[in-house]
């Protein structure tokens, strides 16, 4: 079922996930698809998420804006600064020198050549947002060896994590923290649950797919919704993914299509990097349980393979 409605408010829009956009300038939403967006989302009782670019919005918009409850996603360099809502940084860097508030979560695109500083930024984050989100941008290009390394890297963040729950801090971490509470799969759901409606006035599953090929439209705010193979990037359809319990894994269909070409099978490096993840947060539901008498539902056994692909001759 459909919840969410992403609108890009122009063509370079920040991008808080895996794709890249490198568009300067380019169109603005018109007015008249911004009034039909936010109708469409009204009608089909959609949660909105409205995506800013760097630069200011034409006079008008912010008023339209405003005539329905959203989230924003802002890049932290945007022209206008909103107190709560979601910020996208692209590398330490630009995080390092921005003060985040109490209410406000910070999305760090970041490439595998930072990953060793996020232990340092997640300390110096600690209790001063809601929450944090990483996202690896290159994380199909993983190598062994960074498996490994990433492993000892979570190892450090899932010891500050511990400290915070010692602490009652609850500065959410996606990479771990997002697992211990979950009892199923949460993950992205681009084109299921999930549809962008890009400044053309047409849906895509989400901006990845529109900056890949902007003919592959999903339908248009006059045609309507026309999602095209929806089974694909449902669950039950995900080979893969529907014996994994990863649950906190973004599972992205535009990274899937990129390195496999379906959009329901998942790379190596995509499910490794979750797996990794997902045993560090059952090491820290274990300290939990074990030594606060934690009580949840929440199980993370422990298994010995890190790609779910590994065990299909089982299922
Ligand atoms: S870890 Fe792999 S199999 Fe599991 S949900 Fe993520 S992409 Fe799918």
């Amino acid at each position: 079922m459909l919840k969410y409605l992403v609108i890009q408010l122009a063509d370079d829009a920040v991008s808080y996930c895996h794709y890249e956009n490198v568009t300067k300038g380019g169109q603005f939403i018109s007015t008249e698809n911004l009034k039909a967006a936010i109708r469409f989302g009204m009608v089909e009782n959609l949660n909105i998420q409205f995506v800013y670019p760097k630069r200011a919005l034409p006079v008008g918009y912010a008023e339209i804006i405003e005539t329905i409850d959203h989230t924003k996603i802002l890049p932290c360099d945007a022209s206008v600064v909103y107190d709560s809502h979601i910020v996208v940084f692209n590398g330490v860097t630009e995080i390092e020198n921005y003060k985040l508030s109490k209410e406000q979560i910070a999305i760090l695109r970041i490439g595998r050549n930072e990953i060793d500083e996020l232990p340092r930024i997640f300390n110096a984050l600690n209790g001063k947002c809601a929450r944090v989100n990483v996202v690896i941008t290159d994380i199909d290009k993983f190598t062994d060896s960074e498996f490994d390394s990433y492993k000892a890297t979570l190892t450090q963040l899932g010891n500050t994590v511990k400290a915070n729950i010692l602490a009652g801090d609850n500065t959410q971490l996606n990479l771990l923290t997002d697992r211990l509470v979950l009892k199923a799969m949460n993950n992205c759901n681009a084109g299921d649950e999930t549809v962008t409606l890009m400044p053309n006035g047409k849906f895509y599953p989400c901006a990845g797919f529109y900056y890949d090929n902007a003919e592959e439209d999903f339908g248009d705010l006059t045609r309507g919704l026309q999602i095209k193979n929806r089974q694909l990037f449902k669950l039950d359809y995900a080979p893969i993914c529907r014996h994994c319990d990863s649950y906190h894994c973004r599972r992205c269909a535009w990274l899937n299509r990129k390195t496999t070409l379906e959009v329901n099978t998942p790379s190596h490096e995509q499910c490794v990097v979750a797996h990794l993840e997902r045993n560090e947060s059952g090491r820290i539901l274990q300290y939990i349980k074990d030594d606060f008498e934690y009580n949840t539902e929440v199980n993370i056994p422990q298994i010995s393979y890190l790609d779910p692909f590994e065990e299909h001759k089982k299922w």
